[in-house]
């Protein structure tokens, strides 16, 4: 493994200095993917900043929305990105407010990547098959960096790409509450990634239908989906409804057509399969 330097900052701002002066320099979160990749030599960064020695970075709280410029908006769900995917899922906070949350983290890989595996790592990693982007989109995340907050929708673009610039490190994501949300996802026997996973979320405001592992440009919002069950919020209707194949992605694991139909059987999956939240005052 080729790693040019190593540095353990203990905060933000020292990572941050460091990722800026050091040329190729890349943040190490679990290293459950990074690792991987420099051990195979697709990558042999200069230096790699780990932060795992940071305070605070794996802290779970709920923002109390009133505090928004005087208007009051819903409370969110406010993860750490250095926050593991075993602490996500035996969080009894997120297993109260978001149990849907709690349970894709402990559906993540193996033990052994849930207990390296963090939050943060996953959203800036961008796999397109990966569990959390499915999650941040569907509940709307503002991922947080040492310099912006970033909204999902904006965050994910594409193939293992996101809007961080370099030296951008995620701090949190913050997640609205809904009144109910569910995820259900088919797993490749092979990698034990989801070949396609759809959450589903309920807010005031309607639906919202996120899926990963399908589309040909990663993440993305499923429409179709969210116009049938605004009509009709049930597993029927979200069997019913059916996704464009244009622009599904084919590979080893299925072609489009069957991802198509796996999005309407997943998403009828995780409404029949859904769990209210209990918004914390
Ligand atoms: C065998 C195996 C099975 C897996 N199965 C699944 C699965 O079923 N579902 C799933 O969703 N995932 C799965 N994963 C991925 C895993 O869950 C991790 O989420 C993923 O590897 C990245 O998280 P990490 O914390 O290990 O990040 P790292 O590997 O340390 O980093 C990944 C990338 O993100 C960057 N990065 C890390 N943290 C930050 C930050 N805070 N700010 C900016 N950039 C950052 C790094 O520089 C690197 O480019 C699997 C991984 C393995 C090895």
């Amino acid at each position: 493994m080729q790693i040019g330097a190593y540095h353990a900052p203990a905060t933000i701002a020292e990572a941050v200095r460091l990722l800026a002066e050091l040329p190729d320099a890349v943040p190490l979160a679990g290293g459950m993917t990074l690792l991987p990749v420099i051990r195979q030599r697709l990558a042999a960064p200069d230096a790699v900043i780990d932060l795992g020695r940071i305070a605070g970075l794996d802290t779970i709280r709920i923002e109390d929305g009133s505090v928004h410029e005087g208007t009051r908006q819903p409370n969110r769900l406010v993860i750490g990105a250095g926050t593991t995917h075993a602490t996500v899922a035996d969080s009894q906070l997120v297993a109260t407010v978001l149990p849907a949350l709690a349970r894709l983290a402990g559906d993540i890989g193996d033990p052994a990547v849930r207990a390296r595996g963090t939050i943060g790592g996953s959203l800036a990693n961008n796999d397109p098959a990966a569990d959390y982007p499915a999650a941040a989109l569907a509940l709307d995340a503002w991922n947080v960096t040492d310099r912006r907050v970033i909204p999902a929708a904006d965050f994910f673009q594409g193939f293992f790409q996101t809007a961080l610039m370099p030296g951008e490190i995620v701090t949190a994501a913050s997640l609205a509450i809904p009144a109910c949300a569910g995820y259900a996802k088919l797993r490749s026997q092979a990698s034990r990634f989801p070949v396609c996973g759809v959450f589903v979320s309920r807010f005031a405001d309607g639906p919202r239908v996120a899926v990963t592992g399908a589309g040909s440009q990663g993440v993305f919002r499923a429409t179709v989906l969210e116009q049938a069950l605004t009509a009709d919020w049930s597993p029927a209707a979200a069997r019913a409804a059916r996704l464009p194949e244009a622009g599904l992605l084919s590979d080893a694991n299925a072609g489009p057509r069957y991802r198509a139909h796996l999005v309407s059987v997943l998403a009828a999956r995780a409404i029949a399969g859904i769990m209210d939240t209990a918004p914390a005052a």
